[in-house]
């Protein structure tokens, strides 16, 4: 795919907004890197994010919103977020709160937990984009897996040009760093980044430190695991199992029946909580550990090891 360079102007911004609208992928800028963005309510925007990147893991990505009103239509704020929420926002500030009533999030947006990480980015391209395209958009940093963070619309072109539609030029990142992320009850840092830990305490009183797994950047511990207990590579499912299937087969749920990758990354934690709640154990088709398929694997692991 040829990747186009948008300006910052209407038309750049229209464009960005209809690719966005059409399922595609848009990096454009926010005050603390440039983003990778997609519809969060895409399932197959938001795995088509990892395929770009190369991620081999699934981790929660950030929500990113035009403002508290709209953050409120995705996630439950009490009064402590809320009054974080008020103070930094719009700002380099993600806040975790647990998914609202029908918010209509990809599971795949937050790998299958039950909250949410969101932030109003206060960069004015980044805000009008939201507005223009009213709807949530999931964005990690716009750079290949294990790379530096891009801060130019050049750095984004160097990483990704031929692998997403468009980048917004919006000139370089003034913070440079990542957002803050804080929550959990009571309120804890997940991770140091834009906003200093004295200022929001100013504000919520010593935040709790976070247990040594959730500190890790990308690396939770809160990782959404399935009650049942899960068997890999399963060509049919033993009695009891009930079989979650990938490319032409009988079985209870398919991941994609015609065996696409990006299908069945949209679809494996929904389907996987589906099945979960059936209370049996559930047995998985082999995946290629290709492109995708490499992340989707590494989740089947994780869920599928002794704990
Ligand atoms: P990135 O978008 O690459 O800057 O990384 C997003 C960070 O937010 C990762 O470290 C995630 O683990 C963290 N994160 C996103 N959603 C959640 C969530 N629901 N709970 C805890 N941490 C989250
Ligand atoms: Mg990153």
């Amino acid at each position: 795919m040829d990747t186009q360079r948008l300006v910052s102007d209407p038309s750049g911004l229209n464009a960005a907004a209809d690719i966005l609208g059409s399922g595609g992928l848009v990096a454009f800028p926010t005050e603390t890197v440039y983003g990778l963005g997609a519809d969060a309510r895409d399932g197959e925007a938001v795995a088509r994010i990892y395929a770009a990147k190369g991620r081999p893991a699934f981790n929660p990505l950030i929500v990113h919103v035009a403002d508290v009103a709209a953050a409120q239509r995705y996630g439950l704020f009490d009064v402590a977020t809320r009054k974080v929420a008020d103070a930094f926002w719009p700002g380099p500030l993600s806040l975790v709160v647990p998914l609202a009533p029908d918010h209509g999030l990809s599971p795949l947006v937050t790998a299958g937990l039950d909250t949410v990480a969101l932030r109003v980015p206060a960069h004015p391209l980044a805000h009008a984009l939201l507005t223009r395209f009213d709807g949530p958009v999931a964005a990690p940093s716009a750079n290949p897996s294990g790379r530096i963070s891009p801060t130019t619309a050049g750095h984004v072109m160097a990483g990704l040009s031929g692998r997403i539609d468009a980048v917004l030029d919006g000139g370089a990142c003034s913070v440079g760093l990542e957002s803050t992320i804080i929550g959990g009850t009571p309120l804890a840092l997940l991770r140091p980044g834009g906003v200093a830990q004295e200022d929001i305490e100013a504000i919520t009183g010593p935040l709790a430190v976070a247990s040594e797994q959730i500190t890790a950047p990308g690396q939770l511990a809160s990782h959404y695991a399935p009650n049942a207990a899960l068997r890999l590579n399963a060509d049919h499912a033993e009695p009891g199992e009930v079989l979650l299937g990938f490319g032409p087969m009988p079985c209870d749920l398919n991941l994609s029946d015609r065996g696409d990758l990006v299908e069945a990354a949209a679809n494996l934690f929904g389907q996987l909580h589906a099945l979960d709640a059936r209370g049996a154990p559930i047995a998985v088709a082999p995946i290629p550990n290709t492109g995708l398929g490499r992340a989707i694997n590494d989740r089947l692991q994780r869920a599928a090891a002794p704990r």
